[in-house]
């Protein structure tokens, strides 16, 4: 487990950001919505799912239900049907439903813009609730998914496998202004250089700030693998 100075994270974020930036450039959401409701709906739904799958169910659903009204008013066999080609579509059927209900009864039909107050909705935990403070709301807030909490503490920026405490830690490090794009930045870079299963540190562009690729037992194979001129490698 890393165990470095405030200092030390900060100075490994910065560079790491620079390295992202440059990277991936401004990011747009991948997720299709068009007013704060239909992101909270995208993200109840993205849960162990691909944007690309959320999309194509809302783009029939948010036909059939234009509005949060008509999500409160659905009866649960009917929501379940709508949304069945995707993973744990009972548990969001649920969620959709109780969402809607509760924003209507306890908050006037607004979405809320309050962490707690998000987070107080059936399908809504840290991730989704800083989806859409920071995507639609633009205020400050990470999005710490799997890529972005596994990424975060292999960088040595965080020892804990707890998303909030990882939000907490990251707050500390990172300059507010960088917050939305460093979760979109680590979901890329989850999928093209640091997957859970292989981490390409040869390749990666971190690879000189990541706390991960500079142990002694990662730079020994790294270098080997240089030796034998690979240009890919799972380390
Ligand atoms: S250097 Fe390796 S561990 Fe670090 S971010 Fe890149 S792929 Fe992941």
């Amino acid at each position: 487990m890393a165990n470095l100075s405030l200092t030390k994270k900060k100075s490994i974020a910065e560079e790491a950001y620079v390295e992202l930036e440059k990277l991936y450039g401004k990011q747009e959401m991948t997720l299709n919505y068009s007013n704060a409701w239909e992101l909270l709906v995208g993200g109840i739904l993205g849960a162990q799912t691909t944007d690309e799958q959320v999309n194509r169910v809302t783009a029939v659903l948010f036909k059939k239900y234009p509005n949060i009204e008509d999500f409160a008013n659905s009866s649960f066999e009917n929501m379940m049907q709508e949304i069945n080609s995707i993973g744990l579509y009972r548990n969001k059927a649920k969620a959709l439903i109780g969402s809607a209900q509760k924003i209507l009864k306890d908050f006037d039909g607004k979405i809320p813009t309050e962490r707690k107050a998000l987070m107080s909705l059936p399908g809504v935990g840290p991730k989704v609730a800083s989806l859409v403070r920071g995507d639609y709301y633009g205020i400050p807030a990470i999005v710490v998914d799997t890529h972005c909490g596994r990424i975060s503490q292999l960088l040595g920026l965080s020892n804990s496998q707890n998303p909030t405490i990882i939000e907490k830690d990251l707050m500390k490090i990172l300059p507010e202004e960088t917050w939305i794009n460093w979760g979109h930045y680590l979901v890329l870079h989850g999928r093209k250089y640091c997957k859970a299963r292989c981490r390409n540190c040869l390749a990666c562009p971190l690879n000189d700030c990541c706390h991960y690729a500079n142990k002694k037992s990662i730079q020994k194979k790294i270098t080997e693998a240089k030796e034998q001129q690979l240009e890919d490698g799972c380390f």
